[in-house]
């Protein structure tokens, strides 16, 4: 059975609808996938869940997409955010991608005192987000926010909103802490490279939605941090449990 290429694309989708790809999809699908008038690819925008749309009006250059029927109704998304501090190039890209994958609903990078990271590319974010949940299979592409400090962020904090802050100084085991806070809307925090200040830590351990957790006794790199935290969350309290 040949694979269904999927595609993420901003614009409406349902049936009868078509979609014209942009220029490097369009060069994608027909000068590198070399697909024909007829084939089909999946398309999704992060609204209107899987489409099964057929190639029409192909030229070199340019074809249709014509949406034919629904192939998976648009995902529930779990209610969980993660805040991180902008890391180096390559390691940002990979925790974006890796947030994606393990069902993120939104991604807020946060500058911190120990921020070493000041500008962000959201744009390259965004593609790396794109190309993972066209990989795997997601229809939904986590919410992408400009770079905010940690402070201002704390100082409009959503009532009710846990915040498990991954503290490398210590912290209660984080498993034991999801299941005895609970389900409901959460958010992950994950430091830099050079962590967290002691102001930080004592602004953060006094509010009170914090659940302050430690991630084992090693000190994980901090993609490393969030990628085990968010499984954790999913296993805990998330989509992965059956
Ligand atoms: N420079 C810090 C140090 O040496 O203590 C390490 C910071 S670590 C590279 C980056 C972030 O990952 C931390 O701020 C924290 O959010 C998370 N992290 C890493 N290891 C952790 C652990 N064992 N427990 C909780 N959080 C951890």
């Amino acid at each position: 059975m040949s694979t269904v290429h999927r595609l993420f694309v901003d614009a409406p989708l349902g049936s009868g609808l078509s979609v014209v790809p942009a220029p490097p999809q369009a060069h994608y699908l027909l000068g590198v996938l070399r697909l024909k008038a007829g084939d089909t690819v999946e398309l999704f925008n992060g609204r209107d869940g899987g489409w099964r749309a057929e190639l029409r009006e192909v030229t070199k250059k340019s074809a249709q997409l014509h949406c034919t029927a629904q192939s998976q109704p648009q995902e529930p998304v779990p209610d969980l955010w993660l805040l991180a501090a902008p890391l180096k190039k390559g390691r940002i890209d990979w925790l974006a991608e890796k947030a994606c994958e393990l069902g993120v609903a939104r991604l807020l990078p946060v500058e911190t005192q120990r921020t070493v990271v000041d500008r962000l590319n959201l744009d390259r974010l965004h593609a790396h987000m794109v190309e993972a949940a066209e990989q795997c299979g997601r229809t939904a592409v986590p919410t992408l926010e400009p770079l905010t400090s940690l402070a201002k962020l704390l100082k409009a904090w959503p009532a009710g909103r846990r915040l498990l802050f991954c503290d490398e100084s210590g912290g209660a085991p984080a498993f034991a802490a999801l299941i005895a806070a609970g389900p409901g809307p959460w958010a992950i925090l994950i430091g830099p490279e050079g962590g967290f200040t002691d102001q930080e830590r004592a602004l953060l351990r006094a509010l009170p939605d914090v659940v302050p957790v430690s991630l084992g006794p090693r000190i994980l790199r901090a993609d490393t941090a969030a990628a085990a935290a968010i499984s954790l969350w999913q296993a805990a309290l998330g989509d992965w449990r059956a």
